[in-house]
């Protein structure tokens, strides 16, 4: 049976080369010159596959008297080319109308190059996972045509022939179909596994196989903050009646190679019934993973890993399933950032106001229909009805950011949150959007959490703000009394970087020296030190805890608990 292994594993391996190189190469030629490559390439492939290949492949070997381990290479490998080809044209198709290689291009790469050194490397992975799914397809195969009887030519053994032998004997000696069965088996499954584990290591966003997950998991000890905890229990916001959203020192993680990102920590605020919230901060500040965590759509592996999201009295880190989905949409809605990859590029606008109204509402077609329409003159778009019958991809980023909002505001949620909502807008249009976003809300008395980096939205259109940086919270109050007055050295870089009018021809916008800190570096002390200009050397020790300076105003800075040093400072 050893012996018989290497002919098996060999036969299949090859007949995975020939079909991998054929493919690779039909599907690269298809999918990058297009035209009448591609036409004759994929009409090739379907003919062939419109004829049976176990049938093909009988009727060749069944005509040859002496099968050889060629043979057998020859009519497994040939055949499957197709299956390469296809996956590789789509992924070319979708690769070559990327920007890297129109770069290319300019630079006067010529196609040969554009192929080789630009798009190749971008789909081989997939090529080479398919590959190894396909060499435990191709071993059952070889198999089942040597247990038919058209395999190697006895008495060159192979796991199939040994297989189609054991089983005249089947009654006496059943070891001798069960072994090379067990062999086939654990072979397939092995190779299975591993194509499945080399998917994970090859495509960072899909490590999620077997091996991943069990790596990826949580210790206890995993989450460690090293924020001073605020103990002084006065400064401590509690739920009042008015206060339907209270988020308690929230924290989020994600697993990422073997180490723990700790994308926001122990961030606390609260918001008023019909009030508007600002989060504001740096790209990778935290603002949209809290977002997330409100509405409990944090992607997989991250996840919360202390506090509370008091929605209501009702703790949403602990809903299930099946209550977040009542939820989403009918009382907390999102409008994501980017309006052309959020909406389903399938279906009409129509279609998805519809479906959307029908989760919330038992409302007949004709009906869901007209309160589409409202819901889209609601959002100052002229031609409703024409909008309904189109696509996505048939209007322009503002209409679809405008849909967007009509559709989080169909179920009239009680909180709206706005995960920058018009950073793919040009300025007039962005400022036409938040108008009417505001009109919509204050008319609806809808409470808002506003996502931006953009520190002016937020002293226009929110009351309160929250100012994060590396996830913490560094200030927080009322927006005017924060913008006016700001404690914490980073919301004053923050404010002293917006554009403003009366800037003098002479004067330069200011902006913040420095990077955020990475996502998994260690944080030693107050992560804004290392660009603060006022740092001292407690600064670079101890992470300042998040303090009341004022009433209804909060902020995490050592100058404002060593009076000293800010008297020093200023
Ligand atoms: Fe700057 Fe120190 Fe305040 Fe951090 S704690 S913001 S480093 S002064």
């Amino acid at each position: 049976m050893l012996y018989g292994a290497r002919n098996s594993l060999v036969i299949a391996l090859l007949a995975v080369l020939l079909s991998t190189t054929l493919g690779t190469a039909a599907g690269l030629l298809a999918g990058f010159l297009g035209g009448w490559w591609d036409t004759v390439i994929m009409r090739l492939g379907d003919m062939q596959l419109a004829f049976p290949f176990i049938l093909l492949a009988i009727i060749v070997l069944g005509v040859l008297p002496d099968r050889n381990a060629f043979h057998l290479i020859l009519v497994l490998g040939i055949p499957g080319w197709i299956l390469y080809a296809r996956v590789v044209r789509s992924r070319v198709l979708a690769e070559r109308s990327k920007d890297y290689v129109t770069a290319a291009k300019a630079i006067g790469a010529n196609r040969m190059r554009q192929m080789v050194k630009y798009v190749l490397p971008s789909i081989w992975q997939v090529v080479v996972v398919i590959a190894m799914l396909d060499f435990g397809f191709l071993i059952l195969l070889e198999a089942t045509l040597s247990f038919l009887g058209f395999g190697l030519t006895p008495p060159t053994p192979s796991w199939g022939g040994i297989l189609a032998e054991g089983r005249r004997n089947m009654t006496i000696a059943p070891w001798l179909s069960i072994m090379p069965g067990l062999a086939i088996m654990f072979t397939v499954l092995a190779i299975n596994l591993t194509a499945d584990g080399a998917a994970d290591i090859f495509d960072p966003k899909l490590k999620r196989g077997v091996f991943r997950r069990i790596r990826q998991s949580f210790s206890p000890a995993a989450y460690v903050s090293d924020r001073v905890p605020n103990d002084d229990v006065s400064e401590a916001p509690s739920l009042s009646a008015s206060q339907f959203l209270e988020v308690r020192d929230l924290s989020v993680s994600f697993p990422l190679e073997g180490r723990v990102v700790h994308a926001v920590r122990q961030v606390s605020f609260t918001l008023e019934r019909g009030r508007a919230l600002g989060i504001v901060g740096e790209s990778g500040s935290g603002k949209s993973v809290t977002a997330s965590a409100i509405i409990q759509l944090i992607d997989p592996p991250g996840r919360v890993t202390h506090g509370e999201i008091l929605f209501e009295g009702r703790d949403l880190t602990r809903a299930s399933n099946e209550d977040m989905a009542k939820l989403r949409g009918k009382s907390i809605g999102m409008i994501f950032q980017n309006p052309t990859t959020s909406l389903n590029p399938v279906l009409s606008i129509g279609a998805q106001m519809i479906e959307t109204i029908h989760v919330h509402r038992k409302v007949s077609s004709a009906e869901a229909r007209e309160l589409a329409t409202r819901a889209l003159m609601d959002v100052g778009i002229g031609d409703p009805r024409g909008v309904l019958s189109r696509y996505p991809f048939q209007l322009s980023g503002g209409m679809n950011q405008r849909v967007m909002i009509a559709l989080a505001m169909l179920a009239q949620p009680e909180l709206l949150i706005a995960d920058e909502p018009t950073t793919a807008l040009d300025v007039t249009t962005q400022a036409q959007i938040l108008e009417q976003l505001h009109d919509l809300i204050r008319e609806r008395h809808t409470a808002l959490i506003l996502i931006t980096h953009d520190i002016a939205l937020v002293s226009e259109y929110t009351d309160y703000v929250v100012v994060l940086y590396a996830g913490q919270v560094c200030e927080s109050g009322p927006v005017d009394a924060v913008i006016h007055t700001p404690h914490h050295p980073y919301t004053q870089a923050l404010i002293a970087s917006m554009p403003r009018a009366d800037l003098q021809s002479d004067q330069r916008l200011r902006t913040i020296p420095g990077e955020l800190p990475g996502a998994t570096d260690v944080l030693i002390g107050c992560p804004f030190a290392p660009r603060c200009a006022y740092a001292m050397e407690i600064c670079t020790r101890v992470n300042p805890p998040l303090k009341a300076v004022e009433r209804e105003r909060q902020a995490a800075c050592h100058l404002e608990t060593l009076p000293a040093a800010k008297e020093e400072s200023l």
